[in-house]
């Protein structure tokens, strides 16, 4: 199947398979807000325990929290979200190219100057100006119309509306409304490990250089919000932020940025299909900042970023809350005297647990036409997901409904159920119930039948390979359980 037809088709089979659904979907849905199915629910369970574990279990200087999703204002003034996120924006409907609307004009004016029509260019920006001091957004649409203001890339006039674009939701706290009572929901995880800082280094006894983990929803305003569980309004972060003494970040830096592409490799992600994207412009915070990409059905985007935070956010919020937050380093440095106080610098990651979830299933997903003995066509789709995730295991299969075999898959499934995920299927054919199996990716199947009474040995399954042999019925649990994370 061409590539570009992929992405539809998965969208297609996550729904009819209990992966993801549009949410509220009796109401037609809510855009760039999805649900996850029972499927789904447990793949995206077993990423996140997966990143869970290597960052909390196998550092033993990276611990994890889990703060709350509202947090005190200040927070997002501190960490100058409220300033940055708010600007009028507007689309161009043929390129989907987003700009923010002082940008677009100010260019239009640029471009009357070097034309020597100074007087409407100055009669643009004073209108400009006024229109943006009133929040006249209506009055903003209707200059860049007046003025045919066109798209760089489309060459078109194709407006949407212009809309103030504030990447934060907010909602209030209590009954009151007021301004001291407008909250936000967090934009990301980050601030609530940053204002945790000393809490966790102090109660934790930690020694820099040390990390804090956390995974949890965070929520964007995102204008321009397609591709499916790619941009979501959403969604939910694994970041870590690494605390490090003041110039070290860098080895820090490379260090993380080395780490986390193996990372990706150990879940099953092809090296090819990863590359790193430097950003050249930096936000007001980072010193420097990757972009870890996968090759998506639609193109190279970001799955995670790596990113050199210096100490702006610890100081700012030292600033916004006038509480010291420092660390004294008592380790000795060149001239042998104690580093001493001074506030860390941090070297962060931070990915997508739903961009996860589009890269595993982007990857595993698979349609496969083959001929049989017979001369026929037979095909299957196959989720091909590394088996520590997947979520089940393990299918137990009778043969048929009846002579025992359900008992003695029973009796399977209540040993198994304790270490791992396993499905019991009695209905339909055993070809049927392996197609089933290989569309929500249960990466073995194991059949009873008659001769398991006789011999104790089953036939197993194996996903990938659809290869099948017998093995002894007391081995099917161990086998399995390798593939536990
Ligand atoms: P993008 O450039 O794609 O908007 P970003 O640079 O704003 O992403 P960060 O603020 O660095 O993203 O957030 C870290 C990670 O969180 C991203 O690498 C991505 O995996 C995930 N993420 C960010 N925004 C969204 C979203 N709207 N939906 C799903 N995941 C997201």
């Amino acid at each position: 199947m061409a590539e570009a037809n992929i992405f539809p088709a998965l969208i297609a089979h996550c729904k009819e398979y209990g992966y993801i659904f549009p949410s509220s979907e009796i109401y037609d849905g809510l855009s760039a807000v999805y649900d996850y199915g029972q499927n789904g629910a447990q793949l995206k369970k077993n990423i996140r325990d997966y990143w869970w574990k290597s960052m909390t279990q196998l550092n033993e200087n990276i611990v994890g929290i889990d703060a709350a999703i509202f947090m005190h204002p200040t927070t997002w003034k501190a960490s100058g979200h409220v300033d940055n996120f708010s600007d009028p924006m507007i689309d161009n409907k043929d390129s989907n190219k987003r700009y923010r609307v002082d940008h677009l004009i100010e260019g239009f004016a640029e471009e009357q100057l070097a034309k020597g029509n100074t007087q409407l260019a100055n009669d643009t920006i004073c209108e400009m100006e006024k229109l943006l001091a009133a929040d006249d957004f209506a009055g903003l649409k209707k200059l860049i119309d007046d003025n045919k203001i066109k798209c760089s890339v489309s060459g078109t006039c194709n407006w949407t509306e212009v809309r103030q674009f504030n990447l934060m939701f907010s909602t209030e706290l209590g009954s009151v409304a007021e301004d001291a009572n407008t909250i936000y929901l967090r934009p990301e995880t980050a601030q609530g490990i940053f204002v945790n800082f000393l809490n966790v280094q102090k109660t934790g006894r930690m020694k820099i250089p040390f990390g804090i983990a956390q995974t949890g929803k965070a929520f964007r305003n995102e204008i321009v919000a397609r591709q499916f569980i790619f941009r979501m309004r959403e969604f939910e972060q694994m970041e870590m932020q690494f605390f490090v003494r003041p110039g070290t970040e860098d080895h820090w830096y490379n260090y993380w940025k080395a780490e986390r592409i193996k990372w990706h490799e150990s879940l099953g992600v092809p090296a090819t299909k990863l590359r790193y994207h430097d950003h050249i412009k930096l936000a007001h915070y980072a010193k420097a900042a990757v972009d870890i990409e996968f090759e998506f059905p639609f193109g190279w985007k970001e799955l995670e970023g790596v990113h050199s935070r210096t100490d702006f956010d610890l100081k700012q919020h030292q600033e916004f809350s006038k509480k010291k937050i420092q660390y004294f380093d008592n380790d000795l440095n060149e001239s042998g005297k104690p580093y001493g106080n001074y506030i860390p610098f941090v070297v962060e990651t931070s990915v997508g647990l739903d961009r996860l979830v589009l890269t595993i299933l982007s990857m595993a997903y698979e349609e496969q036409k083959w001929n049989k003995e017979d001369g026929t066509e037979d095909s299957r789709i196959v989720l091909k997901i590394p088996a520590k995730i997947a979520p089940y295991k393990l299918a137990i299969l009778p043969l048929i409904k009846k002579d025992g075999l359900p008992d003695i898959a029973k009796k399977l499934l209540d040993e198994c159920k304790q270490c791992f995920h396993a499905f019991y299927e009695e209905k339909d054919s055993i070809g049927k119930r392996y197609r089933r199996m290989d569309a929500i990716g249960t990466p073995f199947c194991v059949t009873i039948d008659h001769q398991t009474k006789e011999d104790n040995t089953v036939t197993i399954r194996y996903r990938d390979s659809m290869k099948q042999e017998r093995i002894a019925l007391a081995d099917v649990k161990k086998i399995v359980e390798q593939y536990t994370i």
